[in-house]
């Protein structure tokens, strides 16, 4: 049962096409799973073609006909995608890859301290985007921080409580620097997300923050 989902600022912009790339990626794991959300913004996206509908009619250029065909003729140049390396990393048994992630380049599991491990994900269209996949062993926590800007977390399995709430399996989670919290793993289960980091994490311990900043995160 989800119980956290995006607000309608992280929605709205996706229904317009606005949002950036990496924050796009996380809200999309999280539609992939939640019918509720797939609702909204389907919702929305109505809503956006009516207004369209209902806006003042603008006089085009007189080529503008022509520039839209040629435009389907000849497509302009999309990256295209990295090869994905193998062995990417190997999700605990039973949880889907991300369908959202099937464009990305994926690294291996890298060390992030003990029980916490990382992997590194470019999106080929938004390369400087800091998103990760983190995997925290059942009872640990991820040390103590705080943001730079927004922070949006999908949860993929396990389930971890930063004192704000507890966040489960398909699960979304919104942080900015308004939040200051120590996301702790519920014990038993080792804990997935998909994460989105707009700008550097800041951690309260100086080994975490030099860890963090090593990674990029
Ligand atoms: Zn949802």
């Amino acid at each position: 049962m989800i119980q956290h989902h995006p607000g309608d600022e992280l929605l709205l912009p996706l229904a317009a096409g606005r949002l950036g790339g990496g924050q796009a990626l996380v809200v999309s794991a999280h539609l992939e799973g939640c019918a509720e959300c797939r609702v909204r913004l389907h919702t929305l996206q109505a809503l956006g073609g009516v207004l369209l509908e209902q806006s003042e009619p603008m006089t085009l250029h007189g080529d503008a006909w022509e520039r839209t065909l040629q435009c389907i003729a000849a497509p302009a140049a999309v990256p295209s995608a990295p090869a994905v390396p193998t062995p990417r990393p190997v999700l605990p048994a039973g949880v889907p890859w991300p369908f959202s992630l099937r464009a990305c380049a994926v690294s291996g599991w890298h060390w992030m301290g003990p029980g916490m491990r990382y992997a590194r994900i470019v999106l080929p269209y938004d390369p400087a985007a800091r998103l990760f996949l983190l995997s925290i062993g059942a009872g640990r926590s991820l040390p103590r921080h705080t943001h730079g800007g927004v922070e949006l977390t999908q949860v993929l399995c396990g389930a971890f409580d930063d004192g704000r709430a507890v966040f489960a399996t398909g699960d979304f989670d919104a942080a900015d620097e308004t939040v200051h919290h120590q996301p702790v793993v519920r014990a038993g289960e080792t804990c997935v997300c998909l994460a989105y980091v707009g700008a550097r994490m800041r951690f309260d311990g100086r080994i975490a923050s030099a860890i963090a900043a090593s990674i990029g995160m």
